[in-house]
């Protein structure tokens, strides 16, 4: 059993991707540290209020808890990872965003691609695939280890470090994966700018988020607020998985006009349906469909040219 973090508890001012002032965003109710279940009220724990941007539709914790130390959240013990199924590289892995990617760019040789995130290098492997000369960093010391290691991954073009403390040259990339990152990071849009600095002029970049508008959520908030508690089940910012951010895409529309950015394409995955019972699925899935309110939100971004955009 992991040991339960300590914590600092930041008070927010501002949204952190549109820049709002939060004292009149509406609170969707209290978060708390652990699984809240159908009987929230009979748990204990530690909780955080939950805020939801009124301008861009970002769910965020206020205060926003950090730990003390990031290995309380992220230091987990490889035993807890290392099944053999890890190791095993399929090469659709990413096959169905690559599709995607060929409706916005040609992939031509030599051209680079960037995994921000890279966890054991399989979404390298098929970037590699496609014809992208590779690369990608690594938070976590024993994922970057073993992906030299077991995925043969070529340590020249793999970096251990975070999105804070690693560096490229500018202008470098064609394509840059920001995949189920960003929602566990501080500071996404501070993320989603350097990661911007990146890029070519006319780059691509792929960017997958929890969003903010997932169908499920409102349902389990609604049953909550029938039990009369004032919980929600929106983010975990102090148990796994760890996130801290739900985005609207607005979030990035606000965003991308500070950033130099334009969204060329967006998508909504359902993913997930628990709890809900099998036999509504099939409805559920239509539902979100329908109406945009699954899971994820995937966003296609290209970075602006310099004669189109002035860096207002
Ligand atoms: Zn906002």
């Amino acid at each position: 059993m992991r040991q339960q973090g300590r914590y600092y508890f930041y008070p927010v001012q501002h949204c952190n991707m549109c820049g709002d002032t939060s004292d009149h965003h509406p609170i969707l109710g209290h978060r708390l540290n652990r699984s809240q279940g159908f009987r929230p009220r009979t748990k204990t724990g530690i909780t955080t209020t939950i805020q939801k941007c009124s301008r861009c539709g970002l769910i965020y914790a206020n205060p926003q808890p950090v730990p003390f130390d990031l290995q309380d959240h992220y230091g987990v013990p490889p035993e807890d990872y290392w099944k053999p199924e890890y190791f095993q590289y399929d090469a659709h892995y990413f096959s169905q965003e690559l599709a995607t990617l060929r409706q916005l760019m040609t992939i031509q040789p030599g051209m680079k691609a960037m995994d921000i995130g890279a966890g054991l290098g399989k979404c390298m492997l098929s970037l590699a695939g496609a014809g992208f000369d590779a690369y990608g960093f690594e938070g976590s010391e024993s994922f970057h280890q073993r992906a030299l290691e077991r995925m043969k991954i070529d340590p020249s073009k793999l970096k251990q470090g975070t999105m804070e403390n690693v560096s490229y040259e500018p202008e470098t990339f064609d394509f840059i994966t920001f995949g189920a990152v960003l929602e566990h990071l501080y500071d996404p849009a501070q993320s989603i700018a350097k990661a911007v600095t990146w890029l070519k002029p006319g780059g691509v970049m792929h960017i997958e988020v929890p969003s903010s508008r997932y169908l499920i959520s409102r349902l389990i908030n609604t049953y909550y607020k029938l039990i009369a508690t004032n919980y929600v089940t929106n983010l975990s910012p102090m148990h796994e998985p760890y996130h801290l951010f739900e985005f609207g895409l607005r979030s990035f529309e606000e965003h991308a006009q500070k950033t130099g950015y334009t969204i060329v394409l967006r998508e909504y995955y359902v993913c997930s349906m628990a709890p809900f019972p099998r036999f509504l699925h099939p409805l559920l899935s239509y539902i979100m469909k329908k109406t945009g309110t699954g899971m994820q939100l995937a966003v296609w971004l290209k970075k602006n040219d310099m004669n189109t955009h002035r860096g207002s």
